[in-house]
């Protein structure tokens, strides 16, 4: 019986408002409604006590809310928190809720699992069951800012799409979800405040200028040279650099916003004077920011963080070029939280 319900969240506003003219009663309840369902963050039709008894039933008796459910929450010592969410099929994701002194970042899911390949990533070895829904990427966020408010007591600041799974393989709901999160009719925040973080897909990032998204663009690099790239991130034999590069300078021309570039420096990986070179002749064509990412292990010593001296000599001739450089310290490790650690282990 159940099943045959539909999803009420997969509506839009427009859609509830006919729904409920079609019962013979106002459009104005399905606002109310959809109020509840995504402002307010509603996890069941009985909470909405503005709305009469029998139409609570009714909306029982045609509609479910699938509301994500935090399995289990961990905290770290530096006060990052993991959630374990659970989705209505049972599937699980992660979320991460990250504080500095300044800001309480949310780092969602976008997909159950990974289907891409990053040999350094811990998301890449779990299948990639399918993408979240726009609601389901909703709540991670809505989750993330209620546990900021009751133990940091501040509201969540930013979102990075940096959890589980390959946001612009989910293209669609992501932008959904993000137009709920923007929207005065959810949670009303600033795209500005969000970034969307792809390992790389041109055709998608054409797409992202073409539609003019608000929100900020970090592309996880990791190397500028085709061959070291593919070893490192197999699918880059089929999105080569030069296509990558090409998608990222039509979307500096449509938007003109800097690109992020994430970057791992690996021992006898990239961590030669040619590597640093190839990133500074990659990152040219606009205004950069390359952000250091610390190595988080995920095993056995197939990957190792390289020296410091090789992230000097990075840092030293980025600027030198006038690209912005940021050393990002990993936080949450110690609860498996970190970049690249996410992989349902608990
Ligand atoms: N698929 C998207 C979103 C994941 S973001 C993307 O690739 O951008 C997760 C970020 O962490 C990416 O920049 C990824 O390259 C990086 N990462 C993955 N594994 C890591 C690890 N073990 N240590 C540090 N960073 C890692």
């Amino acid at each position: 019986m159940s099943t045959t319900k539909k999803d009420i969240r997969a509506l839009t506003k427009e859609q509830l408002r006919d729904f409920f003219v079609d019962q013979g009663d106002k459009a104005f309840r399905g606002n109310q409604v959809y109020e509840w369902l995504w402002q307010k963050s509603a996890h069941s039709f009985e909470a909405m006590t503005n709305i009469s008894k029998e139409t609570r039933q009714m909306l029982e008796d045609n509609f479910v809310i699938n509301h994500i459910r935090v399995d289990t929450m961990q905290r770290s010592a530096d006060g990052t928190i993991k959630n374990a969410v659970q989705l209505h099929d049972g599937l699980i994701v992660e979320s991460v809720l990250i504080p500095t002194k300044t800001r309480t970042t949310a780092c969602v899911s976008s997909q159950v699992g990974c289907s891409l390949d990053c040999r350094f990533c811990a998301t890449a070895r779990l299948k990639r069951m399918r993408n979240l829904n726009p609601d389901e990427i909703y709540d991670q966020v809505v989750a993330i800012d209620n546990e900021s408010r009751l133990y940091h007591n501040r509201p969540l600041s930013n979102i990075v799409f940096m959890g589980m799974g390959e946001p612009l393989m989910n293209y669609n709901n992501v932008l959904k979800a993000i137009d709920k999160i923007t929207s005065d009719d959810g949670l009303g925040m600033s795209p500005k405040r969000i970034v969307v973080s792809t390992s790389g897909v041109p055709k998608m990032i054409k797409k992202m200028a073409d539609d003019e998204v608000k929100f900020k663009l970090a592309v996880s690099l990791h190397s500028a040279i085709d061959e070291v790239r593919t070893t490192i991130m197999p699918f880059n034999e089929t999105f080569p650099l030069a296509d990558l590069r090409e998608a990222l300078e039509y979307w500096y021309t449509k938007t003109k916003n800097r690109i992020t570039y994430e970057y791992v420096v690996w021992k006898d990986i990239n961590d030669k004077r040619k590597d640093v070179d190839a990133l500074v002749q990659f990152c040219k064509f606009a205004p950069s920011k390359v952000n250091l990412i610390e190595y988080n292990p995920i095993d056995d010593g197939e990957f190792q963080q390289a020296n410091s001296e090789a992230i000097d000599m990075y840092k030293n001739i980025l600027e030198a070029n006038n690209i912005t450089v940021t050393i990002r310290r990993s936080r949450g490790k110690d609860i498996d939280a970190a970049c690249g650690q996410l992989a349902n282990k608990s």
